[in-house]
């Protein structure tokens, strides 16, 4: 945005409450990542967190990055550069997104990754997550995904840990006050089947936690996206970083010349100033929780529901806008996607729980309100819902209903509804509405109001498909991607087992953005781009609150969590290297409302 005569207009008056060198507006995975890079590179680093909490919706989330050519995969000799990798974005994505975006990304992933292992953020190898995209060339079966390492939450001391977001409630044990990683799950689960195997896991995990309730409100030991924001924190901390809490920029500063300067910020009850003469980081993690931008720039039927934390409202675009950043090009969902069952805690708060993994079991199906599939069930999350979308229009499948037998439910669970749970506990979700049953497919058609004659089809349909291993409408179960989440004991097919064991059940499965991909235009250096394709001095933005440097598609496992951390290095590192602000001392700065 040009500058305006207001802008240059001379003044005595040029106050700021705090004067650091790099602000950053959020604490989730990109906030968290400039903030940490800024110190560690000398930096005077101030965080602003809207909410009482820090980590935004990487708190939630499983921490996974998608870093290909990770140190990893070098030191096993795989190539994974820009050109396997690489082409492998360009078949996906083509001319949604800038290529120089996804350049950057693979440019500066690994190095991200291995800067922030320097400083004691460390990642393991989830070396078996396939690609979403295993038919597109390029696509790797297993090792461009890393999850964060456990993280001892005491390190942070009482007060600091006490600020970490909570995980989301269903994804952890006691209430949501014990973290386990998925591979710890895998193994706890076996406990049920009877193998006595994972009991000194069970033990140890059971005693540390039994510890820590004695002094803290949940379990210290942290996993996942929880490990990783703690940690992040806790590098920020040890490098001299602030975070300010209950924190909101309400208005971006600029000086004469258009470049950013600062913030203005709702805190403690009245307004500060914040300068910031290396420029100021967007990292509020876009909008899934903003409902006008929803509406707008998402498809009908607008989600209502989200498991993104809730101070994602799509404020720091707004910003970004009011200085002349410009948003990227709307597409045809903008949104990457969780299909969730939508449940109530004891609490009576509501639970928005993603299918991420049981849609992939045997004995599960998932129809339209023909009763009909349309889908293979065992795609990534993204792709269900956007199949989901595609469907309404010409069957209504919003909601979509997972259809399951009481064999499979036994021994699966689905949603929120854990495995081998006890009769007495499933009365309580049948009850609440969440799962439906009937002694019969068509009585349960008929109580969830779809097509009785379409759904009894669907399951004979289903049930020959089980007899023979192949599923001769979708193929689900075919794929190596629906394969890693089947059950490896469940022959001939690890996805396809029959519906037969009555009472059936049903569940609905809305669209839940778990993340936004519209965002603010950015360059490879992650800095803040105008209408005109120039970079705005000053200005930053990583994570949701910059455009999808894939668009609306999701190559793999942790591309947003693993953007989120590239950009937001990137952004600080370019930040650093960046000429200090002079402009102080002669030009006012200027509230853009
Ligand atoms: C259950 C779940 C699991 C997921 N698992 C994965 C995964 O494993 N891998 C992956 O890649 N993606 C995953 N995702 C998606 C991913 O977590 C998010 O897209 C990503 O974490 C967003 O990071 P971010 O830094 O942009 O924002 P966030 O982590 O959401 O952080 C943004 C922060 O900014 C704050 N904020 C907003 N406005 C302001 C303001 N004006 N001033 C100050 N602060 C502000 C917010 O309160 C929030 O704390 C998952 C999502 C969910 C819901």
């Amino acid at each position: 945005m040009p500058p305006t005569d207001d802008d240059v207009k001379p003044t005595t008056q040029d106050h700021w409450d705090e004067h650091v060198d790099l602000l950053v507006l959020g604490t989730g995975a990109g906030g968290l990542s400039a903030a940490v890079t800024g110190a560690n590179e000398g930096l005077a680093t101030l965080v602003l967190e809207k909410t009482e909490f820090l980590g935004g919706t990487t708190a939630y989330s499983a921490g996974t990055c998608w870093i290909p050519n990770n140190h990893f995969q070098r030191a096993a000799g795989v190539t994974d550069d820009a050109q396997v990798a690489g082409g492998y974005l360009d078949r996906l994505v083509g001319d949604k997104a800038p290529r120089e975006l996804r350049e950057s990304y693979l440019r500066n992933g690994s190095e991200a990754i291995d800067y922030l292992d320097g400083i004691g953020v460390k990642f393991w190898h989830s070396r078996t997550v396939v690609d979403y995209h295993p038919e597109v060339e390029g696509a790797c079966l297993g090792g461009r995904a890393l999850e964060p390492q456990t993280f001892d939450g005491r390190k942070l001391g009482r007060d600091n840990f006490s600020r970490v977001r909570p995980p989301v409630p269903e994804f952890a044990l006691f209430g949501g006050t014990m973290m386990v990683r998925r591979a710890e799950v895998n193994q706890l689960l076996t406990l049920l089947k009877g193998s006595p195997k994972a009991a000194p896991t069970a033990v140890k995990l059971g005693a540390r936690w039994a510890k820590d309730r004695l002094s803290y409100s949940r379990g210290t030991r942290l996993a996942m996206g929880n490990a990783l924001v703690a940690n992040l924190f806790h590098q920020l901390l040890q490098r001299d970083g602030r975070v300010w809490f209950n924190a909101t920029a309400t208005r971006l500063r600029t000086d004469g010349t258009g470049r950013v300067i600062g913030a203005v910020v709702a805190y403690q009850g009245g307004e500060r100033t914040v300068r910031a003469d290396r420029g100021v980081v967007l990292a509020g993690g876009g909008f899934s929780s903003g409902a006008e931008w929803r509406r707008r720039y998402l498809p009908s039927p607008t989600p209502q529901y989200t498991r993104a934390n809730e101070g994602s409202t799509g404020d720091t675009l707004s910003l970004g806008q009011a200085v002349g950043g410009a948003l990227s090009e709307p597409q045809d969902d903008n949104a990457f996607w969780f299909p969730s069952s939508i449940g109530r805690r004891k609490d009576g708060s509501t639970a928005v729980f993603p299918h991420i993994w049981d849609r992939s079991k045997p004995g599960i199906v998932a129809v339209n309100a023909a009763g009909r599939r349309f889908v293979d069930e065992s795609v990534s999350y993204h792709r269900f819902v956007r199949a989901m979308y595609a469907e309404n229009p010409i069957t209504p499948a919003v909601p979509t209903w997972l259809i399951i037998d009481s064999r499979s439910l036994n021994r699966y669970g689905l949603g929120m509804i854990r495995p081998k749970l006890p009769k007495a506990y499933l009365r309580k979700y049948l009850r609440s509405g969440y799962l439906q049953s009937a002694p019969t497919v068509r009585e349960l058609a008929v109580r969830i109001g779809i097509d009785d004659a379409g759904l009894e089809r669907t399951v004979a349909d289903n049930n020959r498909y089980a007899v023979t291993g192949v599923d001769e409408e979708f193929g689900k179960g075919s794929s190596p991607f629906g394969l890693q989440y089947g059950d490896p004991q469940h022959k001939p097919n690890a996805s396809l087992g029959p519906i037969e064991a009555a009472p059936f059940y049903a569940m609905a499965l809305l669209p839940t953005p778990l993340g936004t991909s519209l965002g603010l235009r950015t360059n490879g250096d992650a800095q803040v781009l105008d209408a005109a394709g120039a970079a705005i001095p000053g200005l930053y933005a990583c994570g949701n609150d910059a455009a999808s440097m894939s668009a609306a598609e999701y190559p793999g496992a942790g591309c947003q969590v693993g953007g989120a951390l590239t950009f937001g290095y990137v952004a600080a590192r370019h930040a650093a290297r960046s000429a200090r602000s002079t402009t102080s001392k002669t030009l006012t700065p200027v509230e853009i409302s």
